[in-house]
């Protein structure tokens, strides 16, 4: 039997508490913090054990029970934002009164730093994958149904695929289905499609591996990880875009996010540094965005372009930087992301101090 012999005593920590119906089962999470939301909690359910992580500022609350009662595979999640309280609805097979939860499996109940926990993976079938350009597609991976699971804005997770006995494990960005409201994948309510533009690299580790997986086949999925907190892009009025390569796979979300729920927003604008014109990622898409919404710039720079290429050339550079990063008013509320290769990212955040930018005002994506 569940028993609270584990609890912290100490009154601020998190706690949890059940009750039933003929045909529910609720678990219900304490928090006791007012910033909770359906992405800070991650629920799996599998065969009669339900793993409920909740993740409270820097630390994870974790229920990890065996369940007396065996429970239909679907749950609902519900989260009461103002008091800082979780729901887990569970449904029961048979409409019996359970006598208790369960029995504690391991870390049950603990309090701990997320830095101390392991991260945790849950199977997930390939549904689609779709050509983006010669070298870059774009995969859907489906969350089992007894999987409770919001991946923020800015943050990754780890794609786990065993080849030949080994373990291999890689950092990936997921994005929306597209850029453009009209070719949207119906949002399902609970979020199950997770998508992602990844390059496949012949000689690489972990990505033709990926590459090689059919229709249906499975691969793991990590919880969420990532320190970008969409908090920092309130009230704000320029948000400056540097990706390159698929660099640019943190800014979709981000994008998206700004043009629709920034109220303040004036403007977006995207420097995007490829090699060549064939590599720039839902290049027709962006340009489409542009002409459409007008708070949308893009400018595409190429470093090994043809001789037909009229537009901006060459690496990142003070000059490229300093004519892009023009404010739309002049003390306007700026943000700048930047993610790509590390050697790009790291030049880049230099010449951004060099520019009179402040730690505040950058965002770098790095491992
Ligand atoms: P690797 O085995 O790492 O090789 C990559 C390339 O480098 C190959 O061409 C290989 O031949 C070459 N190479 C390998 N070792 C050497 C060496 N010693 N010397 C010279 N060349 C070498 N990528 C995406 O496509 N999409 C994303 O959304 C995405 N998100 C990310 C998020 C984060 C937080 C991070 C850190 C990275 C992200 N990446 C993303 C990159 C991704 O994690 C992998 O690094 C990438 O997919 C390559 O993996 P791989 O195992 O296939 O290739
Ligand atoms: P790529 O080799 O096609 O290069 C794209 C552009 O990056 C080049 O055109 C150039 O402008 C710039 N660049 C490359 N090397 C540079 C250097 N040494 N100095 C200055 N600029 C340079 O890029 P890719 O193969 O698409 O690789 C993308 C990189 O982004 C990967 O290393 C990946 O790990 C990283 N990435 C990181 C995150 C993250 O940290 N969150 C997310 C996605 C991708």
């Amino acid at each position: 039997q569940v028993t609270d012999a584990l609890a912290k005593e100490d009154p601020s920590s998190p706690s949890y508490d059940w009750f039933q119906t003929d045909c529910l089962v609720t678990i219900v999470i304490y928090t006791k913090q007012k910033d909770i939301n359906l992405e800070s909690i991650i629920v799996d359910h599998q065969d009669d054990s339900l793993r409920a992580e909740t993740i409270i500022k820097d630390c994870s609350y974790l229920i990890h029970i065996g369940l007396s009662h065996e429970v239909q595979e679907d749950f609902s999640v519900r989260v009461v934002e103002n008091v800082g309280k979780i729901e887990i609805v569970l449904k029961k097979k048979e409409n019996a009164s359970w006598k208790c939860l369960g029995h504690p499996l391991e870390n049950h109940n603990s309090f701990i730093p997320r830095k101390d926990t392991d991260l945790y993976y849950r199977k997930c079938q390939l549904i689609s994958k779709e050509d983006v350009t010669h070298d870059t597609k774009l995969f859907c991976v489906m969350l089992p149904p007894s999987t409770h699971l919001q991946v923020p804005i800015g943050h990754h997770v780890y794609l786990k695929l065993t080849v030949t006995g080994t373990e291999i494990v890689k950092p990936y960005t997921p994005v929306s289905s597209s850029l453009l409201p009209e070719f949207k994948e119906p949002v399902l309510p609970n979020n199950k499609y997770i998508y992602f533009l990844i390059k496949v690299y012949p000689a690489g580790l972990f990505t033709p591996e990926l590459d090689h997986l059919r229709i249906g086949d499975f691969v793991s999925v990590s919880s969420p990880e990532g320190n970008f907190k969409i908090s920092i892009l309130q009230e704000l009025e320029d948000l400056f875009l540097l990706a390159a390569g698929t660099g640019f796979t943190p800014m979709v979300k981000i994008l998206n996010y700004a043009l629709t729920s920034i109220p303040s927003l004036r403007k977006v604008k995207l420097m995007f540094f490829n090699k060549t014109e064939d590599d720039i990622i839902w290049r027709s898409q962006l340009e489409k965005l542009a002409f459409k919404d007008e708070r949308f710039d893009v400018e595409f720079v190429l470093s090994a372009p043809t001789s037909e290429w009229t537009g901006k050339q060459g690496h990142i550079s003070p000059a490229l930087l300093s004519e892009f990063l023009k404010r739309s008013l002049d003390k306007s509320k700026v943000f700048i992301c930047i993610c790509g290769p590390t050697p790009f990212t790291e030049q880049g955040v230099k010449l951004l101090h060099d520019l009179n930018f402040s730690k505040d005002e950058i965002h770098s994506f790095t491992a």
